[in-house]
């Protein structure tokens, strides 16, 4: 948040404090008590416009301690600062709204929701799980307490945990949780992989495609397992069904699937799966997949011409790229210097994009990330289509 948009919002926040203030004293008539908590009142807001913030939480938190006519905007005013990035004020203001003498339950719970926040906000993902925890318990934000713990155990990874509170947000709420908990299920058919527990494994993508039956991360993973035990045959069907649950991450997994084929010795049936895929799809990537194995197969005048073919249909600087490349490796001696410039010019132009975008905030990736980096979505970060990418 800006410096400007800060200094609107607390000035906003005070004024409207200020008014509040003013019609529920006035209106119950109090009126000596509405001048003395009037005179701290601007005191706080005069050190606040004056950018004292020390000062001006100093006086708010002696505010919320008497009074609970002010709790409304000192949670505000706390939010506030906990968006700006200042949490320890943010705690501090928070926590003298609980400090508060006969303070209603109601008005307590929503304090603490919001130290649990600032908690989170502070990396103290430990202190905010219990408070979330406690509400849970009490039946208290229920919904908001649930979604903040499934975010917590997701940051310290702990799937089991994520996958429980998950399942009951989504029993409490409208929000459809089935994506991150298939994914939640993948990372714990990961962690069985890394352990050799194939069968544990199988079970967890089991599950995730029980949540999520596109899910796209879990039918890879099986036909990686698949590969591995050397069953290429359900593999490659797997690999089918990756392509119609999703084509946009073919570029992830057709050379893996192309392998199988080859392993299984099925030349002809790679090049008709490819030829119909390169109808359907309009990336580059099956163009690429095709022309190495036409080089393996044929020679690579056979391959250079398909790719070049290929090229007045679709541009694309990887396929630029290959088609330098395939020229490079004919050993004619004529025209290799010229070659060799404009392939070490497109290195250069393909170094450093990014080849995967998140559909949801724009972050840019060079590797596969099943979760956003930035805005920490699920199965949103894919192949980009265009002239340098796909
Ligand atoms: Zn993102």
């Amino acid at each position: 948040m800006s410096q400007f948009v800060w200094v609107v919002l607390a000035m906003l926040s005070g004024i409207l404090m200020g008014v509040y203030l003013a019609y529920l004293l006035r209106t119950t008539g109090n009126q000596k008590k509405f001048e003395r908590l009037n005179h701290r009142y601007f005191k706080g807001l005069n050190y606040l416009l004056n950018d004292e913030s020390d000062k001006a939480i100093d006086v708010f938190i002696r505010l919320a301690e008497t009074s609970q006519e002010t709790f409304e905007p000192q949670l505000a005013l706390g939010n506030l600062y906990r968006r700006k990035g200042e949490v320890d004020r943010a705690i501090k203001l928070h926590q003298s709204l609980i400090a508060q003498a006969k303070l209603p339950e109601n008005y307590r719970t929503r304090a603490l929701l919001a130290i649990g926040k600032d908690y989170m906000s502070a990396g103290l993902l430990d202190r905010a799980e219990v408070l979330f925890s406690e509400l849970v318990e009490i039946e208290a934000h229920t919904p908001e307490a649930l979604l903040a713990l499934t975010d917590i155990y997701q940051q310290e990874q702990d799937w089991q945990e994520a996958i429980r509170s998950a399942k009951r947000y989504q029993s409490v709420s409208d929000r459809q949780m089935h994506i991150p908990i298939s994914h939640y299920y993948c990372e714990l058919a990961d962690l069985s992989c890394i352990q050799d527990d194939v069968e544990g494994a199988e079970q967890y993508l089991a599950s995730a495609l029980h949540s999520d039956p596109h899910c796209i991360r879990a039918i890879l993973t099986q036909a990686e397992i698949k590969s591995k035990q050397g069953d290429d045959k359900t593999a490659q069907s797997l690999y089918q069904s990756a392509i119609k649950a999703d084509k946009d991450y073919l570029p992830l997994f057709i050379d893996d699937m192309a392998q199988t084929y080859e392993r299984l010795d099925q030349g002809a049936e790679l090049e008709s799966m490819l030829l119909s895929l390169i109808e359907q799809y309009h990336g580059v990537s099956p163009v690429l997949t095709l022309a190495r194995w036409y080089e393996k197969e044929y020679g690579v005048e056979k391959a250079a011409a398909f790719v070049e073919g290929q090229l007045q249909k679709r541009a694309s600087v990887r396929g630029l790229d290959t088609l330098l490349e395939l020229n490079l490796s004919k050993q004619v001696d004529d025209g290799q210097t010229y070659f060799q410039v404009l392939k070490s010019m497109v290195d250069q132009l393909l170094e450093g994009k990014p080849k995967l975008r998140c559909r949801k905030c724009g972050f840019g990736a060079k590797q596969k990330h099943w979760q956003c980096p930035s805005c920490k979505n699920w199965g949103v970060v894919k192949p980009i289509y265009g002239l340098e990418s796909e």
